[in-house]
Formats: structure tokens, sequence, C-alpha cells
């Protein structure tokens, strides 16, 4: 029987840069993914600042196209918000999964693609991992001191098949890769375009994003506030997706590369467990993923590189401390992740479409790009309430002046 220090299960962004920061740390691990291939689930749309390249050390051979405008098309109007520089990136969601793989091995550990993860058992002081080999059809047991649960949206290691789990929203998103013709690519590039109110999008937000080589990810994304009926729910992102491409995007000349979707469960007010039993969470397993703009690979790997430290105290010292883990992250992300709860529900369910192009324009009005990078993707919301008081205290005075006279 194979023995490890740490098994990873699932080579997302989370599992791939705990295993490489593990295994950098010496630690020998090893990575689990039920693909065959990367290209297999390349279902993110990957869009982000330019912050996680530093952060993660991420290559640019791992970056597909640059941003420098955000661009909001609502029923009625569209708003830009425009700049000289890069903003942010369009990732190779396959790239940098094959990256942070290639990464772990490079530090002395190993990976085991199309291997899918089966159950657990605990045994004395050691966890014992089945394993299916897809290829050959081969259990496999491993033995190992820790366990990650790296499996994304399902969490399919830290809870067994029929184990309750807490309360969360879902969501769910369809996307198209398809290649164009140059001068259609040539309107999309250089800008994430998201679409917001009732005629492109519905109960979510829909996008164009740039990738390289005249290819574009169109895509609609979907909250739901009861249950995911799986089939009806790509059903609809799937129709808004198609609509775009030939209402918004009007291009009769397209070629698909592939067709692709994903779901998000997020617990909300994060009430997933971190660890347990010698299972230790990471990413969208507890529910790292921000529930307002469903990004999440940056996400993923901090709680990657959070775990990866307790991880190596505990097989260092023996000292379990993951309850600092759940507690470290909590007090990073808990009340930034109920804001941005607060306001998807207000701008995806709650919210006529006036009111979204209402709001949008004065967002329009009265932010700059930086201001609104600030609060779409680093969820500093500093400036969004300074002027909303301003806004507010401007208005009070208006109405009070009004009654004066
Ligand atoms: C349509 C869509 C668009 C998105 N766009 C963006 C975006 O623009 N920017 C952004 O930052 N985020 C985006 N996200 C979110 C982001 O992709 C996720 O938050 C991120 O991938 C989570 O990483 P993870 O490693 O936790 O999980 P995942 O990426 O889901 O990885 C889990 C891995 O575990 C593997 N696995 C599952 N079960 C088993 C098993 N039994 N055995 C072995 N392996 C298993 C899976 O195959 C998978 O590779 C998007 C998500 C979707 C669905």
């Amino acid at each position: 029987m194979q023995e490890f220090d740490v098994v990873v299960i699932g080579a997302g962004p989370a599992g791939g840069q705990t295993a490489r920061s593990l295994a950098k740390k010496g630690v020998k691990v090893l990575l689990v993914e039920k693909y065959k291939d990367f290209s297999l689930n390349n279902f993110s749309s990957a869009g982000m600042t330019l912050e996680p390249l530093k952060e993660f050390n991420i290559p640019e051979s791992v970056v597909a196209a640059y941003w420098n405008d955000i661009v909001i098309q609502c029923t009625k109007k569209s708003y830009a918000w425009s700049s000289n520089s890069k903003k942010g990136v369009v990732l190779d969601f396959k790239k940098l999964r094959e990256f942070l793989a290639q990464e772990t091995k490079k530090y002395g550990s190993k990976v085991m693609m199309g291997c899918k993860y089966e159950s657990k058992s605990i045994l004395n002081n050691h966890v014992l991992v089945t394993i299916l080999d897809t290829i050959s059809s081969k259990r496999i047991e491993i033995k190992a001191k820790l366990l990650v649960d790296a499996t994304g949206p399902l969490r399919k290691v830290m809870y067994d098949k029929d184990e309750l789990q807490p309360e969360m929203v879902l969501g769910s998103g369809t996307e198209y890769e398809i290649e164009v013709e140059q001068e259609v690519y040539d309107k999309f590039k250089n800008k994430l375009l998201f679409f917001l109110g009732h005629k492109w999008a519905i109960k979510g937000y829909s996008w164009i994003f740039p990738m390289q080589n005249r290819i574009l990810k169109v895509g609609a994304g979907k909250t739901h506030i009861q249950s995911v009926d799986q089939e009806n729910t790509n059903k609809t992102t799937r129709i808004i997706t198609e609509k775009i491409i030939s209402e918004y995007i009007k291009t009769k000349e397209y070629k698909i590369i592939d067709k692709h979707g994903g779901i998000l469960r997020y617990s909300i007010g994060l009430k997933d467990k971190f660890y347990h039993n010698k299972v230790v969470g990471v990413g969208d397993a507890v529910s790292a993923i921000n529930p307002r703009g469903g990004e999440g690979i940056r996400y993923a790997m901090q709680t990657g590189e959070l775990a990866s430290k307790y991880i190596e105290e505990y097989l260092k010292t023996g000292v379990n401390n993951f309850d600092k883990y759940r507690k470290n992250w909590r007090n990073k992300k808990l009340i930034k992740w109920k804001l941005s709860e607060y306001s998807a529900r207000r701008m995806y369910s709650r919210y006529t479409d006036n009111q979204v192009e209402n709001r949008v324009n004065f967002l329009n009005k009265n932010f700059t790009i930086n201001d609104i990078i600030d609060s779409l993707f680093n969820f500093k919301y500093n400036k969004p309430f300074t002027r909303l008081f301003q806004y507010t205290f401007l208005k009070v005075q208006f109405l009070f002046k009004k009654q004066k006279f």
C-alpha cells in the first residue's frame, strides 16, 4: 500500500495550490484528480485582477488575455469604466491547473489523473483512502496522515454520501468558448463585459470575456433560492448565452470550441466544516467563493495556502490547530461575504429592471475604474459607503430645505 503524509482530492485551484505549497515545504503529497485531462472540465471563466498573479507567482504562460476596461450592459444602456493600463487578466483555467500540478511534481510529490475518490476510513492514527483508477478500473488503497477535501461545491470527502450539509445558496453557470472573426473579437478585447438587468440576465449576471486568438468566453450565471434542478437551470443559462451570441454579439460566423458549466454551493454565514476526523476542507468545499460575483479562484488558492500552514504544523508537532484555520478565514472574509450576499440578493432577485439600471448609472457617474474594481473584486466598500452617505445626506438636506420654504 502506498503511503503519503497528505492526500489532496481534487486538482482545482484549491487542491493544486494546497499540494504545491505543501510539496514545496517538503511534505510528501499525493494530488488526485478524477478527470484524465484538465481540458475535460475547463469550466471557469477565470477573470480576475492582477493581484493574484503576484500573490501566487502565476506565470505569464497561464494568462490568456489582459483587460483594461469594465463595461456593464443593462437593458437600456451600456456603462463603461476605462483605463489606459492593464487592470486584470483572464486566465486559461486548464493551464492554471496544469501549472499547479506540475509545480507539485517539481517539488517531489505525486499527481494521479483520472482517479476518483470513493471512500475513506479512519485507522488508528491514519486515514485509509479508496480511489478508483478510471482508466484501468482498478481500486487503489492509500494510507495518509491527513486528507484534504478540494472537490469543490459537492464536498465529496468532508461529508459522507447521506450526511447533512449546512444550508446552501445555490448557483449555476453555462459558458460557451467561441472563435469569432477578427473584427468581432476586436470589439470585445481588452474588457470584461458584464450584463445586468432583465434583458440579458436572469437572477444573476452574464458576461463576455476575451481570451487570446479571436476566442471569447460567453456565459450566464444564475442564483437559486430553492434547490437546483440541474436540467432546467442549464436550460435557462444556456438560452441566455445563445441569445447573447446571436442578438448581442450578432455573429453568424462562429465556431464553438467548448461548452461547459458548473455549479456553486455556498454556505450562508460560512458554516462549513473546515476540519473533521483527519479531513481538512479548502476552496469551494468551504465556501471560499464570493457569493456576489462567483469569483472563486483567488480565494480557493488563499484557503489552500492558509490550510497548508496548519497542515505542516500538524505534521511536524501533532498539534491540531485547524479551528484556528477556520477562525482565521472567517475573520478575514465573513463580514465581506455577508455584505456580498446581501448585495447579490438585492441586485439579482429584488431590484426591478429600472432599479438595476439606476444603480449602475449611479455607479458610473460617481465611481472611477479603481473604485469599481475595489468594490467588485477587492470588497472594499469604503468608497461606495462614503458616496452613498454623501448622496443620502445631500438628498435629506434638499428635502429639508424644500420643506422650509
Ligand atoms: C461558469 C463558472 C464561471 C466562473 N468564473 C470565474 C471567474 O471568472 N473568476 C473566478 O475567480 N472564479 C470563477 N468561477 C469560480 C471558480 O472557478 C471556482 O470558485 C474555483 O474553481 C474553485 O476551486 P476549487 O479548487 O475549490 O474547486 P474546483 O475548481 O471545482 O475543483 C474541484 C476539483 O475536484 C475534482 N473532483 C471532484 N470530485 C472528485 C472525486 N470524487 N475524486 C477526484 N477528484 C474530484 C473535480 O474534477 C475538480 O477538478 C466560476 C465558476 C463557474 C461555475
